[in-house]
């Protein structure tokens, strides 16, 4: 249920409505637009007369918030959430570009990466360190050494650094390395790692798991809100279908829809989406079409000796390339890259 206060509101009356979504057993949660202040109350799944808030000063509507995110949602928060990386506004006018190798494999490789994708106009660099791989017996990632090298990568070159938690005991690690903390998709249903990073306010790139639907992707960023950290990055990277010619199938649909569904900023994965580098130019332009916020793409300077994903890892002359394309598909978006 979400408490819409007038748009004269005091803080004195907010106050009121916060004091007695406590007393009745409820976590508050603020909202503050332009506009008007919200106050959501999540957290014991117990019904509540409206009229207990109705009656208070200053509320002009309560409002049952029907589907199960509630903090996730465009009802509780209408405004697009904008979150601010090192000055850069993700969910802003500016596409997101985030792109780097998949594996931190060592300093030169990375270093190299970060270089090119930076002199392309890519924002972030994206990179493992602690690789969650199907097999045992393949690449792990470097742990703490790659975060190092990532922050090396930062220091020279701006960008600021998007990589992978794999255990919850690895959050104060990497909120001393990394800008964004991505969950991947193995790990999107972790419930104790999405309770760790909830408890901190460090942005979170939040993959939809292999084979979630999009409410579950989006109780899964509920986790993350209702923990406190109000920064959930979504990110759509192709899900598990029975197509084999594509590693996973890009759920264009998902992009939009969840734009309509939530606040949040999405972020497009093509890389992981489709398993092919031919195909990484031609989604990042549908990604941008459909409403994307930003990109996500895996580059490596030399992708035939990559340690993993080279085979829809780009080249960097590749990468080059595709920032020239999507600046037109930005544009028509009302949007910069
Ligand atoms: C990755 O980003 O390299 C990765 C492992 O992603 P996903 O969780 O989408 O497979
Ligand atoms: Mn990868």
């Amino acid at each position: 249920m979400i408490v819409v206060m007038k748009y004269d509101a005091t803080a004195k009356q907010i106050g009121g409505v916060i004091k007695r979504i406590e007393e009745l057993g409820f976590k508050p949660h603020m909202s503050t637009g332009e506009k008007k202040t919200i106050v959501g109350m999540v957290g014991n799944g117990k019904k509540v007369d409206p009229d207990l808030f109705m009656a208070l000063d200053g509320v002009d509507a309560v409002v049952p918030v029907l589907k199960p995110f509630k903090l996730a949602s465009r009802e509780f928060k209408s405004e697009p959430t904008i979150i601010d990386v090192n000055g850069f506004q993700i969910g802003g006018k500016q596409i997101a570009v985030m792109a780097g190798p998949c594996s931190v494999e060592s300093l030169e490789q990375t270093m190299e990466a970060a270089v090119r994708v930076a002199k392309a106009g890519a924002r972030f660099l994206r990179g493992g360190a602690f690789k969650p791989r199907s097999s045992p017996y393949a690449f792990q990632g470097l742990g703490e050494e790659g975060l190092k090298i990532m922050a090396k990568c930062r220091e020279e070159t701006g960008l600021s650094l998007v990589t992978e938690i794999m255990s919850p005991q690895h959050v104060d690690l990497l909120c001393k390395y990394t800008d964004i903390i991505q969950i991947g998709v193995r790990n999107m249903q972790n419930y104790s790692l999405l309770e760790a990073v909830g408890k901190t306010t460090i942005p979170v790139l939040l993959k939809r798991g292999l084979m979630s639907t999009i409410e579950e992707w989006l109780m899964s960023a509920e986790y993350i809100l209702a923990n406190g950290n109000p920064n959930v990055i979504l990110c759509e990277r192709g899900i598990r279908t029975f197509e084999k010619y594509t590693r996973n199938t890009l759920d264009i649909a998902a992009v939009s829809l969840v734009k309509n569904l939530s606040h949040l900023p999405v972020v497009v994965d093509p890389s992981h989406a489709t398993g092919i580098r031919d195909l990484v130019g031609p989604m990042s332009r549908v990604g941008i079409a459909a409403g994307a916020d930003g990109l996500i793409i895996e580059v490596h300077p030399e992708p035939d000796k990559a340690l993993s994903d080279g085979a829809q890892s780009l080249y960097p002359d590749q990468f080059d390339d595709l920032m020239l394309s999507l600046n037109g598909i930005a544009e028509a978006m009302g949007r910069t890259i």
